[in-house]
């Protein structure tokens, strides 16, 4: 007889971590707005018409052409040589010698960010982050049982004299920062603050995650140096960076560049994770930057989201209650705004649905007590016509 367990013996519980975060608010909104009609300022993706698709399509095919064995093999786990390569050239010529070996490519820059996490956090340590900050970081350090402090922010992002306070008063292990055109208040850090939080972190002792996959989408004014660029910085910043919003988000490529003992932790966390990055999609990476223009790519896409922010900047003035406020970022992908007093951002939202047009609410993306009146609007996916009519319709919700 086969053996079938006790039907009365219940299965062993699933591990507190698994229950201890709920999902993203923000899928739960993206699902709502995913009705043909609805004119969505809530999801984070890049423009898919602006997509190189003929260029992406010959970059598999010269993967395939000159090595279809390789292409499907089994690769190693630092990543394809010629995108490491790639990545660290690129990384250089903007302004931060890196060589092939400090790369580790990763699939997207959210397994840079649970590799990091998996390596250097454990239940009970603190991390800070921004306020507000990338839900999907929050869920990671949730996952991993860290408890996460923010660091109190003004228009500019990090405060650095608060800081110093919280590293002081609390040991933390690691500063999540994304210090350029933020996700979710597309915000940058200027310069200044850069070389002050780099001093503090070298000074009192702690890790920086500095996760930026928007940096090369500005469209006005100078860009600003990397974190990890900045004096103190140098041996304790791990810099995540991105294919998602420069070629295509499906791909799942990323990178992490970090010193060479945080790097080599991180490569065995990733052994774990999934062995390796897929080697077909490396591979073809790794042929459209030697045969495309990705620099005359981003110029494209730089230029159509220019036009579309700046449509959204035009007519939130008119969409929003009276008395709102709003940024105007130099590039990214989003505009964060606030409601006047007494009003609340999730209620808005319910009538903006209504009338098919939606953002995301601002109250996710904060640690602690959250800002009922903020939101956050993505300008990317839509024409400037389409945009125009999206506030059009929020006006009527407001
Ligand atoms: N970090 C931030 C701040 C993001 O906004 C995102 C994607 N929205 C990611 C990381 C993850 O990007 P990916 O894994 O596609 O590289």
């Amino acid at each position: 007889m086969p053996l079938s367990p006790d039907p009365t013996t219940p299965l062993p519980a699933f591990a507190a971590r698994a229950t201890s975060i709920g999902g993203s608010p923000i899928r739960d909104i993206l699902a709502l707005t995913a009705r043909p009609g609805v004119i969505s300022f809530a999801g984070g993706l890049p423009a898919p018409e602006l997509f190189d698709t003929e260029g992406l399509r010959a970059a598999y095919e010269a993967a395939f052409t000159e090595s279809a064995g390789r292409a499907l093999q089994y690769s190693t786990t630092e990543g394809a040589p010629e995108l490491r390569a790639a990545v660290a050239a690129r990384t250089t010529n903007r302004g931060l010698p890196t060589g092939p070996d400090d790369v580790l490519i990763t699939t997207g820059s959210q397994q840079a960010l649970s590799l990091l996490t998996t390596t250097l956090v454990e239940p009970g340590d603190t991390v800070l982050v921004e306020n507000p900050t990338y839900l999907a970081a929050l869920q990671g350090f949730g996952l991993a049982g860290a408890r996460v402090i923010p660091v109190p922010c003004d228009e500019d992002g990090i405060l650095p004299d608060a800081l110093e306070e919280l590293v002081r008063a609390h040991r933390p292990k690691l500063l999540y920062c994304i210090p350029t055109f933020q996700n979710p208040t597309g915000r940058t850090l200027p310069a200044n603050r850069r070389a002050a939080v780099a001093e503090t972190a070298a000074r009192l002792g702690l890790w920086l995650v500095e996760d930026d996959p928007y940096g090369d989408l500005r469209f006005e004014g100078a860009d600003v140096p990397w974190l990890a660029a900045h004096p103190g910085a140098e041996d304790r910043t791990a810099l995540l960076g991105s294919f998602s919003k420069i070629m295509a988000p499906g791909l799942r490529l990323g990178w992490l560049r970090a010193p060479a003992a945080l790097r080599r932790a991180a490569a065995v966390a990733k052994q774990a994770a999934d062995l390796h990055t897929s080697t077909v999609d490396q591979l073809a990476a790794a042929h459209y930057l030697a045969q495309a223009d990705l620099d005359a790519h981003i110029a494209t896409v730089r230029t159509a989201y220019r036009t579309r922010r700046d449509a959204l900047l035009a007519g939130l003035g008119t969409a929003l209650p009276p008395g709102s406020s709003w940024n105007h970022p130099e590039g990214g992908m989003f505009v964060w705004a606030r409601l006047p007093e007494g009003h609340d951002a999730t209620a808005l939202l319910k009538s903006a649905i209504a009338r098919d047009v939606a953002f995301v609410p601002g109250a996710p993306f904060h640690t602690g007590t959250p800002d009922p009146r903020t939101l956050r609007l993505s300008f990317t996916t839509h024409t400037p016509q389409e945009i125009t009519e999206g506030l059009r319709r929020l006006a009527a919700a407001a």
